[in-house]
Protein backbone atom coordinates (compact mmCIF):
# COMPACT_ATOMS: atom_id res chain seq x y z
CA UNK A 1 0.00 0.00 0.00
CA UNK A 2 1.15 3.65 -0.95
CA UNK A 3 0.55 6.11 1.70
CA UNK A 4 1.00 10.29 1.22
CA UNK A 5 1.11 12.21 4.29
CA UNK A 6 0.56 16.08 3.90
CA UNK A 7 1.10 18.44 7.05
CA UNK A 8 2.90 21.56 8.05
CA UNK A 9 4.66 19.56 10.98
CA UNK A 10 6.51 16.35 8.95
CA UNK A 11 8.33 15.79 12.66
CA UNK A 12 4.75 14.15 14.33
CA UNK A 13 4.95 11.05 12.02
CA UNK A 14 8.84 10.02 13.37
CA UNK A 15 6.67 7.48 15.45
CA UNK A 16 6.15 5.54 12.14
CA UNK A 17 9.97 4.71 11.68
CA UNK A 18 9.15 2.53 14.74
CA UNK A 19 7.67 -1.34 15.84
CA UNK A 20 5.43 -3.37 13.29
CA UNK A 21 4.85 -0.04 11.38
CA UNK A 22 8.21 0.80 10.77
CA UNK A 23 8.56 -3.03 10.06
CA UNK A 24 6.30 -2.79 7.29
CA UNK A 25 7.59 0.03 5.56
CA UNK A 26 11.30 -1.81 6.12
CA UNK A 27 9.57 -4.91 4.25
CA UNK A 28 7.50 -2.40 2.00
CA UNK A 29 4.01 -3.51 2.61
CA UNK A 30 3.81 0.26 3.13
CA UNK A 31 5.72 3.00 1.04
CA UNK A 32 5.05 5.86 3.02
CA UNK A 33 6.21 9.49 2.23
CA UNK A 34 5.08 12.39 4.51
CA UNK A 35 5.41 15.68 2.76
CA UNK A 36 5.73 19.42 4.23
CA UNK A 37 2.90 21.90 2.89
CA UNK A 38 5.18 24.72 3.00
CA UNK A 39 7.08 23.23 -0.03
CA UNK A 40 4.58 24.12 -2.02
CA UNK A 41 4.16 27.72 -0.69
CA UNK A 42 5.98 30.35 -2.78
CA UNK A 43 6.25 33.39 -0.09
CA UNK A 44 9.36 34.69 1.61
CA UNK A 45 7.07 33.39 5.34
CA UNK A 46 5.97 29.95 3.53
CA UNK A 47 2.36 31.06 4.22
CA UNK A 48 -0.38 28.63 4.69
CA UNK A 49 -2.92 30.47 6.48
CA UNK A 50 -4.98 33.77 6.09
CA UNK A 51 -8.36 35.01 8.39
CA UNK A 52 -11.58 33.31 7.57
CA UNK A 53 -14.41 34.98 5.36
CA UNK A 54 -17.31 36.43 7.24
CA UNK A 55 -14.84 37.25 10.30
CA UNK A 56 -14.67 34.75 13.70
CA UNK A 57 -11.51 33.85 15.44
CA UNK A 58 -8.34 31.53 14.37
CA UNK A 59 -7.20 30.87 11.33
CA UNK A 60 -8.24 28.72 7.90
CA UNK A 61 -5.18 26.78 5.68
CA UNK A 62 -5.17 28.41 2.23
CA UNK A 63 -6.41 26.72 -0.93
CA UNK A 64 -3.11 27.15 -3.03
CA UNK A 65 -0.62 25.55 -1.06
CA UNK A 66 -3.15 22.64 -1.31
CA UNK A 67 -4.45 22.95 -4.47
CA UNK A 68 -0.34 22.35 -5.65
CA UNK A 69 0.63 19.71 -3.04
CA UNK A 70 -3.19 17.28 -4.32
CA UNK A 71 -1.66 17.92 -7.87
CA UNK A 72 1.29 16.79 -7.19
CA UNK A 73 0.69 13.76 -5.27
CA UNK A 74 -2.27 12.87 -7.41
CA UNK A 75 -1.38 13.50 -11.04
CA UNK A 76 -4.44 13.24 -13.49
CA UNK A 77 -2.46 10.59 -15.48
CA UNK A 78 -2.39 7.72 -12.88
CA UNK A 79 -5.27 6.23 -11.12
CA UNK A 80 -6.47 8.45 -8.36
CA UNK A 81 -5.93 8.27 -4.39
CA UNK A 82 -8.72 8.12 -1.90
CA UNK A 83 -8.10 11.14 -0.12
CA UNK A 84 -8.70 11.40 3.49
CA UNK A 85 -9.34 14.49 5.36
CA UNK A 86 -9.10 14.41 9.41
CA UNK A 87 -11.71 17.09 10.54
CA UNK A 88 -13.83 16.48 13.63
CA UNK A 89 -16.82 17.09 11.49
CA UNK A 90 -16.54 13.91 9.45
CA UNK A 91 -17.45 10.47 9.48
CA UNK A 92 -16.53 8.74 12.45
CA UNK A 93 -13.45 6.03 11.81
CA UNK A 94 -14.43 2.31 12.52
CA UNK A 95 -12.75 -0.88 12.33
CA UNK A 96 -15.10 -1.02 9.58
CA UNK A 97 -13.63 1.63 7.91
CA UNK A 98 -10.05 0.51 8.90
CA UNK A 99 -10.63 -2.68 6.36
CA UNK A 100 -12.20 -0.32 3.71
CA UNK A 101 -8.76 1.25 4.13
CA UNK A 102 -6.78 -1.41 3.64
CA UNK A 103 -8.12 -2.83 0.38
CA UNK A 104 -6.90 0.63 -0.96
CA UNK A 105 -4.01 0.64 -2.98
CA UNK A 106 -3.31 4.59 -2.19
CA UNK A 107 -3.87 6.74 0.46
CA UNK A 108 -3.37 10.03 1.02
CA UNK A 109 -3.99 12.62 4.02
CA UNK A 110 -4.26 15.84 4.13
CA UNK A 111 -3.99 17.16 7.67
CA UNK A 112 -5.62 20.38 9.03
CA UNK A 113 -4.17 22.75 11.72
CA UNK A 114 -5.46 26.15 12.54
CA UNK A 115 -9.81 26.05 11.90
CA UNK A 116 -9.07 23.78 9.26
CA UNK A 117 -8.79 23.67 5.02
CA UNK A 118 -10.69 25.97 3.03
CA UNK A 119 -13.34 24.04 2.02
CA UNK A 120 -12.97 24.18 -1.90
CA UNK A 121 -10.04 22.35 -1.67
CA UNK A 122 -11.79 19.68 -0.69
CA UNK A 123 -14.62 20.47 -2.95
CA UNK A 124 -12.37 20.42 -5.61
CA UNK A 125 -10.05 16.83 -5.34
CA UNK A 126 -14.02 15.34 -5.26
CA UNK A 127 -13.78 15.91 -8.72
CA UNK A 128 -10.82 13.72 -9.38
CA UNK A 129 -10.63 11.59 -6.87
CA UNK A 130 -12.70 10.23 -3.65
CA UNK A 131 -12.90 12.27 -0.81
CA UNK A 132 -13.69 10.99 2.73
CA UNK A 133 -13.75 13.67 5.75
CA UNK A 134 -12.97 11.41 8.65
CA UNK A 135 -13.51 12.05 12.39
CA UNK A 136 -11.74 10.33 15.40
CA UNK A 137 -14.30 10.73 18.11
CA UNK A 138 -16.56 13.51 19.48
CA UNK A 139 -13.67 16.25 20.37
CA UNK A 140 -11.12 18.71 18.98
CA UNK A 141 -7.77 18.30 18.51
CA UNK A 142 -5.14 21.45 17.18
CA UNK A 143 -4.13 19.42 13.85
CA UNK A 144 -4.81 16.45 12.18
CA UNK A 145 -1.27 14.36 12.42
CA UNK A 146 -2.64 12.85 15.71
CA UNK A 147 -5.12 11.36 13.89
CA UNK A 148 -3.15 9.93 10.92
CA UNK A 149 -1.20 8.14 13.38
CA UNK A 150 -4.44 6.48 14.68
CA UNK A 151 -5.87 5.76 11.34
CA UNK A 152 -2.61 4.36 9.28
CA UNK A 153 -1.92 1.99 12.92
CA UNK A 154 -5.37 1.06 12.69
CA UNK A 155 -5.02 0.11 8.48
CA UNK A 156 -1.38 -1.06 9.08
CA UNK A 157 -1.93 -4.12 11.17
CA UNK A 158 -4.97 -5.04 8.82
CA UNK A 159 -2.36 -5.49 5.89
CA UNK A 160 -1.31 -8.58 4.79
CA UNK A 161 1.92 -9.90 7.00
CA UNK A 162 2.42 -7.48 8.80
CA UNK A 163 0.84 -9.31 12.30
CA UNK A 164 2.55 -12.29 13.19
CA UNK A 165 -0.50 -14.05 14.07
CA UNK A 166 -3.26 -12.93 11.64
CA UNK A 167 -5.66 -15.12 13.94
CA UNK A 168 -5.51 -12.48 16.75
CA UNK A 169 -7.11 -10.07 13.73
CA UNK A 170 -10.15 -12.72 14.13
CA UNK A 171 -10.37 -12.63 17.71
CA UNK A 172 -10.11 -8.89 18.72
CA UNK A 173 -12.57 -6.04 20.19
CA UNK A 174 -14.53 -5.11 16.70
CA UNK A 175 -13.89 -7.46 15.00
CA UNK A 176 -17.05 -9.56 15.16
CA UNK A 177 -18.83 -6.19 16.51
CA UNK A 178 -18.46 -7.19 20.57
CA UNK A 179 -14.95 -6.45 22.62
CA UNK A 180 -13.19 -9.36 23.41
CA UNK A 181 -13.59 -11.10 27.00
CA UNK A 182 -10.64 -9.64 30.25
CA UNK A 183 -7.14 -11.56 29.40
CA UNK A 184 -5.07 -12.81 31.82
CA UNK A 185 -1.38 -14.03 31.81
CA UNK A 186 1.29 -15.74 34.72
CA UNK A 187 1.15 -15.67 37.63
CA UNK A 188 -2.12 -17.53 38.28
CA UNK A 189 -2.60 -15.29 41.45
CA UNK A 190 -1.66 -11.99 41.89
CA UNK A 191 -2.09 -9.32 44.47
CA UNK A 192 -5.00 -11.48 45.91
CA UNK A 193 -6.61 -11.64 42.42
CA UNK A 194 -6.88 -15.05 40.97
CA UNK A 195 -7.16 -15.67 37.08
CA UNK A 196 -10.50 -17.13 36.37
CA UNK A 197 -10.66 -21.26 36.77
CA UNK A 198 -11.50 -21.80 33.67
CA UNK A 199 -8.58 -20.24 32.11
CA UNK A 200 -6.49 -23.03 33.41
CA UNK A 201 -8.68 -25.90 32.67
CA UNK A 202 -7.32 -26.85 29.52
CA UNK A 203 -11.03 -27.26 28.51
CA UNK A 204 -11.19 -25.23 25.14
CA UNK A 205 -14.70 -25.80 24.45
CA UNK A 206 -15.57 -24.40 28.16
CA UNK A 207 -12.66 -21.37 27.38
CA UNK A 208 -14.45 -20.80 24.01
CA UNK A 209 -18.01 -20.29 25.57
CA UNK A 210 -16.45 -18.36 28.65
CA UNK A 211 -15.05 -15.81 26.33
CA UNK A 212 -18.14 -15.48 24.70
CA UNK A 213 -19.95 -14.91 27.69
CA UNK A 214 -17.53 -12.55 28.93
CA UNK A 215 -17.21 -10.31 25.28
CA UNK A 216 -21.36 -9.88 25.86
CA UNK A 217 -20.90 -8.70 29.42
CA UNK A 218 -18.46 -6.48 28.81
CA UNK A 219 -20.34 -5.36 25.59
CA UNK A 220 -23.36 -4.73 27.42
CA UNK A 221 -21.69 -3.09 30.37
CA UNK A 222 -19.06 -0.70 28.39
CA UNK A 223 -20.20 -0.64 24.84
CA UNK A 224 -24.47 -1.07 24.89
CA UNK A 225 -24.42 0.99 21.62
CA UNK A 226 -22.77 -1.98 19.79
CA UNK A 227 -24.79 -4.67 21.28
CA UNK A 228 -27.90 -2.64 19.95
CA UNK A 229 -26.37 -2.40 16.82
CA UNK A 230 -25.55 -5.99 16.96
CA UNK A 231 -27.41 -8.13 14.00
CA UNK A 232 -29.72 -10.87 15.63
CA UNK A 233 -28.29 -13.95 13.31
CA UNK A 234 -25.01 -13.04 15.37
CA UNK A 235 -26.21 -14.34 18.30
CA UNK A 236 -26.99 -17.91 19.05
CA UNK A 237 -29.41 -19.39 21.72
CA UNK A 238 -26.68 -19.91 24.27
CA UNK A 239 -25.90 -16.16 23.97
CA UNK A 240 -29.22 -14.84 24.39
CA UNK A 241 -29.54 -17.50 27.72
CA UNK A 242 -26.18 -16.12 29.22
N1 LIG B 1 -12.78 24.35 13.17
C1 LIG B 1 -12.84 22.92 13.16
C2 LIG B 1 -14.24 22.47 13.57
O1 LIG B 1 -14.81 23.06 14.47
O2 LIG B 1 -14.73 21.47 13.02
C3 LIG B 1 -11.80 22.34 14.12
C4 LIG B 1 -10.40 22.50 13.63
S1 LIG B 1 -9.22 21.64 14.61
C5 LIG B 1 -8.78 22.83 15.80
C6 LIG B 1 -7.80 21.59 13.58
C7 LIG B 1 -7.60 20.30 12.83
O3 LIG B 1 -7.43 19.25 13.76
C8 LIG B 1 -8.71 19.84 11.93
O4 LIG B 1 -8.66 20.48 10.67
C9 LIG B 1 -8.44 18.36 11.82
O5 LIG B 1 -7.43 18.10 10.87
C10 LIG B 1 -7.88 18.03 13.18
N2 LIG B 1 -8.87 17.44 14.10
C11 LIG B 1 -9.37 18.01 15.20
N3 LIG B 1 -10.22 17.21 15.84
C12 LIG B 1 -10.27 16.06 15.13
C13 LIG B 1 -10.99 14.85 15.27
N4 LIG B 1 -11.84 14.63 16.27
N5 LIG B 1 -10.79 13.89 14.34
C14 LIG B 1 -9.94 14.08 13.31
N6 LIG B 1 -9.24 15.23 13.12
C15 LIG B 1 -9.40 16.20 14.02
Amino acid sequence: MRVDVVSIFPEYFAPLDLSLIGRARANDVLQLAVHDLRSWTHDVHRTVDDTPYGGGPGMVMRPEPWGAALDALAPADVPPPRLLVPSPAGVRFTQAMAHELAAEPHLLFACGRYEGIDQRVLAHAATRMPVTEVSLGDYVLFGGEVAVLVILEAVTRLLPGVLGNAGSLDEESHAHGLLEAPIYTKPPSWRGHDVPEVLRSGDHGRIARWRREEGLVRTAAQRPDLLAALPPERLDKRDIAA
